[in-house]
């Protein structure tokens, strides 16, 4: 038997934060993941910005959250020697003369107009006939690079497994969590929406949201920035590509890729571009969300030292790091 601080289930933006953070006290780990292609955390579009929603609130306590979380994506493209993080302005599209008429009295709001910056320069090959203003503050990740490339160093130092965890072969012992070769004090699962099928953890309310996602070929891939508009966004990639996104589609666990969700990112891609693209690629998501939008950082009620990450809804990137950070703290005295 192999003796390990945790064993983490599931290597989405949870697990890959769990671990990393665990990593950096120095603890042992060992991250188990199924390898499915189309994760929530493979396919996201890796945006963050502290305002959101259709009213462009501001929140402060997302603000703070979104600091500890760049600072640890920061720290592991330092560890990985990758870069996955661009910090750059969204540029918000009006999509009627309403909308900007309202948003630009929110700037009387000292909250909003700090992490807004009024926008007059029109940018070539893109529709904004009521023009645009630019959140600060923002950003996006590479989230298939991050976890690719932290999946390779786990591989290295062979610190993960590519695999299905079963849950009936976990023993459970007095003090530790055995499972094949290995011997763990805690568990922690990040399993996503998947979380539906764990018997540890049942009745946690996960409610799984449907997101599709498109990568578009455009000649003039290069003059675009991150555009948002009338809840459609495009950002442009490093590979000369660009990926629009998203549709929710909440209490939906069908993992088909079917051609609504193309057509609907299709058609607000179309009130944006005013030159023609080409769909290269579509896929589809599920997102583990709850209720009130409450992520879930918790211990079991019965094993002490099992605990789950989960319910990081629509703003994984945010959040993962500061839940884990907790998990993390409710570990550390165990090593
Ligand atoms: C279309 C779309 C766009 C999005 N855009 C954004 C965005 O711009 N910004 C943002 O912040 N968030 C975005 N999100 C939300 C974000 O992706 C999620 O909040 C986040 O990815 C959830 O991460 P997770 O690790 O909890 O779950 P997941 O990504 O689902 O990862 C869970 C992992 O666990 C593995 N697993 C599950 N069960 C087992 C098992 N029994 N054995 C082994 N492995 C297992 C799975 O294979 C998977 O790799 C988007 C989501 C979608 C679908």
């Amino acid at each position: 038997m192999k003796k390990i601080n945790s064993l983490i289930i599931g290597q989405g933006i949870a697990g890959t934060m769990v671990a990393f953070l665990l990593q950096q006290k120095g603890l042992s780990v060992m991250v188990i993941d199924a390898g499915k292609k189309n994760t929530a955390s493979r396919i996201a579009a890796g945006m963050f910005s502290t305002i959101s929603g259709k009213r462009k609130i501001f929140d402060e306590n997302l603000f703070e959250k979104q600091k500890f979380a760049l600072e640890s994506y920061r720290q592991l493209e330092k560890l990985l020697a990758k870069n996955f993080l661009y910090e750059e302005n969204i540029h918000h599209l009006f999509h009627s003369g309403f909308e900007k008429t309202e948003t630009l009295e929110r700037m009387h709001d000292e909250n909003f107009s700090g992490q807004t910056e009024l926008n007059t320069s029109p940018i070539e090959y893109i529709k904004q006939e009521h023009g645009a203003i630019e959140i600060k503050n923002s950003g996006w990740i590479d989230c298939e690079l991050m976890l690719n490339s932290y999946r390779n160093y786990l591989s290295a130092s062979h610190c993960f497994s590519l695999a299905d965890f079963k849950y009936d072969e976990l023993e459970i012992k007095k003090e530790v969590f055995c499972y094949e070769n290995f011997e763990a004090i805690n568990i922690i699962f990040c399993e996503g929406y998947q979380q539906l099928k764990n018997p540890f953890f049942e009745n946690e309310n996960i409610i799984p949201c449907k997101g599709d996602m498109l990568t578009l070929k455009y000649a003039n891939h290069g003059n675009i920035k991150i555009l948002k508009r009338n809840g459609c966004f495009l950002i442009p990639t490093n590979d000369e590509t660009v990926k629009a996104g998203s549709t929710y589609l909440w209490n939906n666990d069908n993992e088909q890729l079917l051609p609504s969700g193309r057509t609907e990112i299709k058609n607000k891609v179309n009130d944006i571009l005013s030159d023609d693209f080409e769909i290269i690629n579509h896929q589809t998501a599920i997102r583990p969300t709850t209720k009130n939008r409450e992520v879930i950082a918790k211990r079991h009620s019965e094993h002490k030292n099992m605990f789950m990450l989960n319910g990081l809804g629509t703003k994984g990137i945010i959040q993962a790091p500061y839940y884990a950070k907790y998990i993390s703290e409710l570990l550390s005295v165990l090593k």
